[in-house]
């Protein structure tokens, strides 16, 4: 393999994920793939003679976002069961590589699916390492598993469907046993299970609960064995407290928790991820998508956030990392408004700008279990990163602007930005 040349960037703020103060004027130096130094400009030893060197005053620089909810093969539908009607797999493989392009151009060069069609994503997960797509790191949750009557059964019996591509449908402890050896065999990183409802489905509300605590302990135990995570979607407290009881890693939504659930959180070590603006978009903007003010209504999802945004606060002051990752592939919420999250964990839940950004990068490569690699800019690392033109500490919305971001790099190669140029030479 040959070469690559230096690259050496200075005079930029930088963030570098751990949360500590910025440093306001710093340099990096990429080698190949991983960033050989980084720390405040004055310091830094002489660039090699064959480097590159980028004056990169005015802009940020901070780690690559990690979004840690992705659905790359949700096409941006209109309704919920869209996805496995208006799904078919050839169009949605298509759909979720322009998906992966859009979201690491948009300054994600990592990211944690929840759910996909098929095994669309974990497809998409091999190509973009093997280069052959651009795409964020992925790991990959391949389909769903749910119970008969769970809030993925939304085609009635009598329509005789079934449903091959978005979910498994399985009951009792030796299906679910199945499901999940069968999610692993198909190729996942992450086995997602769904154990409660939400708020836009009314036969499975957010608070019941669609699985028992046995149920769910088989897929942990299977997954576990296997080395895999396992994600749960739930809402209510009491569908998130058998879930961590039984042994997940990653509650997806958590909104309707209670203390109970935020000591047990704490004390297991949960990763939550909200995913709270594919709900903000519908509340906000639904109307424009054909959903009558009676039905938002009925769906409960404004009380819901009200309570949610208070309950994240209370489990990142426990202790418990909550991770941005917003849902995106519904038309209200489209991929690539992915950096919305962030703002959303700036304005409603009341993080500082540092916290977001910490957990938007560090935390997301502890969810990957790749912090080792990614997260933080640290010599040795991948050299992941992102410039930004201006300040995000002192307007987080910055990152949603895709015109301002100078340059998006992936592993040493630069991938987006008017800067990308100039640094590929
Ligand atoms: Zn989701």
């Amino acid at each position: 393999m040959s070469e690559s040349t230096p690259l050496f960037i200075h005079s930029a703020r930088l963030i570098d994920g751990n949360g500590g103060p910025p440093i306001e004027r710093a340099a990096l130096l990429v080698q190949d793939d991983r960033i050989a130094w980084v720390g405040p400009l004055q310091d830094a030893p002489p660039a090699p003679p064959n480097a590159r060197t980028l004056d990169a005053r005015g802009r940020t620089l901070l780690p690559g976002l990690i979004e840690a909810h992705l659905h790359l093969s949700y096409r941006d539908v209109k309704e919920l069961p869209d996805l496995d009607l208006k799904c078919p797999v050839e169009e949605t493989t298509i759909r979720a590589v322009a998906h992966a392009r859009l979201c690491l151009e948009s300054g994600y060069t990592s990211a944690v699916s929840a759910g996909a069609l098929h095994r669309v994503d974990v497809a998409m997960r091999n190509a973009i390492r093997e280069g052959i797509i651009p795409g964020p790191r992925l790991l990959a949750a391949g389909r769903d598993i749910c119970a008969t009557g769970g809030m993925l059964d939304w085609n009635g019996s009598w329509l005789k469907l079934g449903m091959e591509g978005l979910g498994i449908f399985a009951d009792g402890v030796e299906e679910c046993r199945k499901a999940a050896r069968t999610v692993i065999k198909e190729g996942a990183d992450i086995v997602k299970v769904y154990v409660t409802g939400e708020g836009m489905i009314f036969e499975c509300t957010a608070e019941e609960i669609t699985y028992t605590e046995e149920e769910i302990r088989v897929v942990c135990e299977e997954a576990h064995r296997r080395g895999r995570r396992v994600s749960a979607h739930a809402r209510g407290a009491q569908g998130c407290l058998i879930s961590v009881r039984a042994g997940v890693d990653i509650i997806d939504h958590g909104t309707l928790i209670d203390d109970e659930c935020v000591d047990l959180f704490a004390e297991r070590d949960v990763f939550v991820v909200p995913a709270l603006n594919y709900q903000i978009a519908i509340v906000d903007r639904g109307p424009e998508f054909g959903f009558p003010q009676e039905f938002l209504n009925q769906t409960l999802y404004r009380e819901e956030l009200e309570t949610a945004y208070g309950n994240m606060k209370k489990l990142v002051d426990a202790g418990v990392r909550v991770l941005p990752g917003g849902d995106y592939g519904f038309a209200w919420c489209p991929h690539g408004e992915y950096a919305r999250d962030l703002q959303t964990f700036v304005e409603n839940i009341g993080l500082s700008p540092m916290q977001t950004l910490v957990a938007a990068t560090k935390w997301g490569s502890e969810l990957m279990q790749m912090e080792d690699q990614i997260g933080t800019l640290e010599p040795g690392k991948l050299a992941d990163l992102l410039l930004v033109e201006g300040d995000p500490l002192e307007d987080i919305r910055i990152l949603q602007n895709r015109s301002r971001l100078s340059l998006v790099m992936q592993g040493g190669k630069a991938i987006s930005g008017p800067l990308a140029r100039d640094v590929e030479g």
